[in-house]
Order: C-alpha cells, then sequence, then structure tokens
C-alpha cells in the first residue's frame, strides 16, 4: 500500500508520518532528505545550489541510497551517513534550490519509486501524489497556518539542540514555500485527489489518530 503525505515546511508530515508508520507497519520515507543531502553535496563542493549549470555535473559525483535501520531511514551520500548533518537551515534553502532543478528531480524519480515498489510506504515530500505515487491508495495535502509551522519548527530543532530565533525561522520558512510553490518542476501542489488536511488547531496526538484512522479505512476500501 502506498500512502502519499505532501505539504509545505513544518506542517508536522515527518512526525506524524513516522509514528502512524510505526503504529501500522509501514515504511516511512522522507523523501526531503534525498534532496537535502544533493544541496549538502553543493555547499560542501562550494557551487551555488541555484546554479542548475553548476549543480548538473555533480550529480554524476553523486550516489544517493536510502537504507532503514530498525525502521528509521538513514540517507547515505557516497558511502557517508549525512542523515544528521542535512538538518541545518543552511542546508533546508540549499535543498530547496536544488529541488527546482528538473534533472534534480529526474535524479531521484527511480530511488523513490523503487521504495514504494517494494513495500508498504508512507512517503512524505511535496510532489509525491502528484508526481511519485499518482498510483498512492491514500493522498494526505497536510498544512497548518504558516506562524503554527515556524513555531513547531522552531521547536523541533531545539530538540534537536539547535537554537533558531522565531523570526528568522518564519522567514524561512515562507522563502521556502513560495519556491517550492512557485517552481516550474512538479511544484508543491495538492493532487486533485488529496484530501486537504489542515491540522493548525489539532494536538499532534489528534493528527497522528486521524491519520492513522485515514489510512485505516483507506486500506479496508
Ligand atoms: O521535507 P524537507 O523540509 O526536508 O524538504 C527539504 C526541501 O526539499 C523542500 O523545501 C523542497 O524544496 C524539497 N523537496 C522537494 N520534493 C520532495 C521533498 C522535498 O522538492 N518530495
Amino acid at each position: 500500500m502506498k500512502v502519499a503525505i505532501d505539504g509545505p515546511a513544518g506542517a508536522g508530515k515527518s512526525v506524524v508520518a513516522r509514528a502512524a508508520a510505526k503504529a501500522l507497519g509501514f515504511i516511512y520515507v522522507d523523501t526531503g532528505a534525498l534532496y537535502r543531502a544533493i544541496g549538502l553535496y553543493a555547499l560542501r563542493k562550494g557551487v551555488n545550489p541555484g546554479d542548475a549549470e553548476a549543480v548538473l555535473p555533480l550529480l554524476s559525483e553523486i550516489k544517493e541510497e536510502l537504507r532503514f535501520v530498525d525502521g528509521e531511514q538513514r540517507v547515505i551520500l557516497n558511502e557517508e551517513d549525512v542523515s544528521d548533518v542535512i538538518r541545518t537551515e543552511e542546508v533546508s534553502a540549499a535543498a530547496s534550490a536544488v529541488s527546482a532543478i528538473p534533472q534534480v528531480r529526474a535524479f531521484l524519480y527511480h530511488t523513490q519509486r523503487d521504495i514504494a515498489e517494494k513495500n508498504d510506504v508512507i512517503m512524505d515530500g511535496r510532489d509525491i501524489g502528484t508526481a511519485i505515487l499518482p498510483d498512492a491508495e491514500l493522498k494526505i495535502f497536510m498544512t497548518a497556518a504558516p506562524e503554527a509551522r515556524a513555531l513547531r519548527r522552531v521547536r523541533q530543532l531545539a530538540e534537536r539542540g539547535i537554537q533558531a530565533k522565531y523570526e528568522d525561522v518564519f522567514a524561512e520558512i515562507q522563502k521556502r514555500d513560495a519556491n517550492d510553490s512557485s517552481r516550474a518542476a512538479a511544484p508543491l501542489m495538492q493532487a486533485s485527489d488529496a484530501v486537504l488536511f489542515d491540522n493548525t488547531e489539532m494536538t499532534l496526538e489528534e493528527n497522528i489518530e486521524k491519520v492513522k484512522k485515514m489510512i485505516q479505512e483507506a486500506k479496508c476500501r
């Protein structure tokens, strides 16, 4: 079974998808990590992640793989586990920039598709319902007010020991939303057959329970 969860940054996709996947025996696939790893590689090479001509030659140097250790996804970039170092705000912005390059999206297509062919997956991203898994049995477009998303992001970063200012995170989220929604290649968009799910007023527990229920119902259809 394939479940697609798309939506803007900070909507709670990853926390909810991870919890639902664990409870229901699915594999949780965080596709943003794949774009983040390419963003990281560009930064390390001193290449502007927004410069398509400079980024494209790098793709032939990159081998990316997703591994699952005790149900947890790890992102392997040229044999190095970069799962933790891709979580900075600098890498978020770089990921958003490289993800607008159509060849980067094409480069990552099969990695995502292959995992979904072989496993029951809950996959989160921006174009899962529209481009990667158009055949998903359930598509959720998860969103929340930008202020709520920024606040959650600040807390999430704090849990990882990263101190970030609300104003900076809010600005970064708005910029990233605008980039992701306005790009020509697979923009962030609700699939026509996706359920719109606004969780601004929900607690995390309510959110997780609701998504689990939606998945169980879709399974029975
Ligand atoms: O989900 P996450 O915040 O980790 O994603 C980082 C960036 O990667 C997003 O802002 C977006 O630009 C890009 N992305 C994408 N398509 C996906 C997942 C992420 O373009 N399926």
